[in-house]
C-alpha cells in the first residue's frame, strides 16, 4: 500500500510542481492513510485517492481596481472547488501578497478532511488574492472586493460554492463581497457567503468560533489526559481573527496567556494579555501589535527572536502556514510544551510535528483544531435556510458540541487503527473514510 501512496504522492508532484504547500499537505494525508485503504480495498478500485488530489475545478481570473490616487493595479483571484461530494465547496478567502496557487490548493485540500469531520453537509473549496489589503483605505478595501466579486458571482451560490473569510478577509470585506454580488444578480441569497454581519444574515458566534474551538480542542485533549487549562501558561502566535477569541477562550477556562504577535514582532505582557485592549488595536483601529504596547506599557514588544522562544504549557500557533519549525518546536519542547493545537492551517512544519508527537506531546492538527469555524459558517448556512436567527446560547452549545465530537472521532479513530493519541491520523482517517465513501457512492464523476 505503500507504494501506491508513494506513487499518487510523486503523480501529485510532477503535475503540480513548484507548488510546495500543496504537496506538503497532500504528503501529510497520505502519510497516514495506508492502514485505512488495507482495510477498505474499494477505495483504491475506485480511484478515491486519485480523483480527491485533483481539484475538481480552479478558475483564475484578473482583478484590475483603482487606488484613491487613481492609480490602477491588477491582482490575481483564484477559487478552487476541490471536493463537493459531501456538499456545495466551503472555504475560505484570503487577501495577502503571499497566496498563489499552492497555498490556495493547500487550503481547499485541506478543507475537504476538516469539513468532512464537522459531519455537516459541506465540501471543500478555497479561494483568495494576492492583494494586500494593508494600509488601504475602506474605499479601496470596497473597490477590490467590488472587481473580485464582479469576476467570482457566476461561479458561486449557495447550492454550488459558499466562500467565507480567512486572512485578510474579515466582516468588512464580506459584506462589500455580499453587496457587489447581491447587485449583480438581483438575488438576496443570504446563504452564498458567510461571515455576515449579524444584523444582516450572520450568526452570532462566528466571528469567536474558530478561535474558541481550538481552544475546546485543547482543552478535550487534555482532559482526557485528567488535565485542564486552569491555571497553564499560554502562547498564541498571530493577533487577527483566531488568534483574539484563542485568546479570549483559553482566558474564560482560566489559563494564563503571556504573548501574542503580528508579521511585525512579538509582544510578551507577563501579567496576562488584556484581550479587551487587543480587540480595540486590532479590530477597531486596525492597528499593529506595538500599538498595544504603547498603550500599555509592562508590555514588551520584540521584533527579533521567535514567540516560541517563550516557555509555554499550551502553544496555539494562530498566524499561517509553517511558522513553527523544528527549531520552534525543539525549543517549545525544551520548555516543557505539554500541548500543541493549531488555530492556523498547518502552521507547524512536518518535522515540528514528528517532535511534538515523539516528546509524547498532544498534538491537535488544525483540520481538527480549527473546524470550528467552517462548523459554525454551516449553522450560519443553516439559520440563512429557515430565516432564522439562533441566540448566542444556541450557537455556542451547538459549537461546544460539534467540536466535543470532532475531539471524540479522531480519538476513536486513532485508537481503533492502532495509535491511540495519535490526532493527525485519526483527524486524516476519519475525515477521509467519510468523504471517500461518499465519492464511492456517487459512481465516476
Ligand atoms: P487574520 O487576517 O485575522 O489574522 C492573521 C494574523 O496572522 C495576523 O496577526 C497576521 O499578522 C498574522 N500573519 C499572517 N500571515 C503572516 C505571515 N506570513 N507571517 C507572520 N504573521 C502572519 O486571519 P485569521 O485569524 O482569520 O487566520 C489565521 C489562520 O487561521 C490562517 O492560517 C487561516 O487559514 C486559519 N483559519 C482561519 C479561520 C477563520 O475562521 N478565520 C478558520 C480556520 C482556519 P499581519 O497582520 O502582520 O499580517
Amino acid at each position: 500500500m505503500q507504494d501506491y501512496l508513494e506513487r499518487i504522492y510523486q503523480d501529485v508532484c510532477q503535475v503540480n510542481p513548484a507548488e510546495p504547500e500543496f504537496q506538503q499537505a497532500v504528503h501529510e494525508v497520505l502519510d497516514t492513510l495506508s492502514p485505512v485503504l488495507k482495510r477498505h480495498r474499494e477505495f483504491v478500485d475506485a480511484g478515491v485517492l486519485e480523483r480527491l488530489v485533483e481539484p475538481e475545478r480552479q478558475y483564475i481570473f484578473r482583478v484590475p481596481w483603482v487606488d484613491d490616487d487613481g492609480k490602477i493595479h491588477v491582482n490575481r483571484g483564484y477559487r478552487i472547488g476541490f471536493n463537493s461530494a459531501l456538499g456545495p465547496y466551503k472555504g475560505g478567502l484570503r487577501f495577502h501578497p503571499s497566496v498563489n496557487i499552492s497555498i490556495i490548493k493547500f487550503l481547499g485540500f485541506e478543507q475537504i478532511f476538516k469539513n468532512s469531520l464537522t459531519r455537516q453537509r459541506i465540501g471543500g473549496g478555497k479561494g483568495g488574492s494576492n492583494f494586500n489589503p494593508q494600509g488601504r483605505s475602506d474605499a479601496e478595501i470596497m473597490r477590490f472586493c467590488q472587481s473580485f466579486m464582479t469576476s467570482l458571482y457566476q461561479h458561486i451560490g449557495e447550492y454550488t460554492d459558499v466562500p467565507a473569510g480567512d486572512i485578510g478577509v474579515g466582516g468588512r470585506e464580506i459584506g462589500y463581497l455580499f453587496g457587489q454580488y447581491r447587485r449583480l444578480t438581483n438575488r438576496y441569497e443570504a446563504g452564498v457567503l458567510t461571515g455576515k454581519a449579524v444584523n444582516w444574515g450572520g450568526s452570532l458566534l462566528r466571528t469567536e468560533a474558530t478561535g474558541y474551538g481550538t481552544v475546546l480542542f485543547a482543552a478535550s485533549m487534555m482532559a482526557k489526559r485528567g488535565s485542564d487549562l486552569e491555571d497553564k501558561r499560554v502562547v498564541v502566535s498571530g493577533s487577527g481573527n483566531v488568534a483574539i477569541y484563542a485568546i479570549e477562550k483559553a482566558q474564560q477556562l482560566g489559563a494564563h496567556v503571556v504573548a501574542f504577535s503580528d508579521s511585525s514582532g512579538y509582544v510578551f505582557d507577563e501579567a496576562g494579555v488584556d484581550v479587551a485592549l487587543l480587540r480595540q488595536v486590532k479590530e477597531v483601529q486596525r492597528g499593529r501589535v506595538a500599538d498595544y504596547v504603547k498603550a500599555r506599557p509592562q508590555a514588551t514588544l520584540h521584533t527579533k527572536g521567535s514567540i516560541w522562544d517563550i516557555p509555554c504549557a499550551i502553544a496555539l500557533p494562530c498566524a499561517t502556514q509553517n511558522e513553527l519549525d523544528e527549531a520552534a518546536a525543539r525549543t517549545l519542547i525544551a520548555n516543557g510544551v505539554e500541548v500543541v493545537a493549531e488555530g492556523a492551517n498547518m502552521p507547524c512544519t512536518p518535522a515540528a510535528v514528528e517532535l511534538f508527537q515523539a516528546a509524547n506531546c498532544l498534538f491537535g492538527p488544525g483540520k481538527a483544531a480549527n473546524a470550528g469555524g467552517v462548523a459554525t459558517s454551516a449553522l450560519e448556512m443553516e439559520q440563512n435556510a429557515s430565516r432564522e436567527q439562533w441566540p448566542a446560547e444556541k450557537a455556542e452549545a451547538k459549537l461546544v458540541r460539534i467540536m466535543a465530537d470532532i475531539h471524540e472521532e479522531c480519538a476513536e479513530t486513532a485508537a481503533e487503527y492502532g495509535e491511540p493519541g495519535n490526532y493527525v491520523m485519526g483527524a486524516n482517517i476519519a475525515g477521509f473514510v467519510r468523504v471517500a465513501n461518499a465519492i464511492v457512492d456517487q459512481g465516476i464523476i
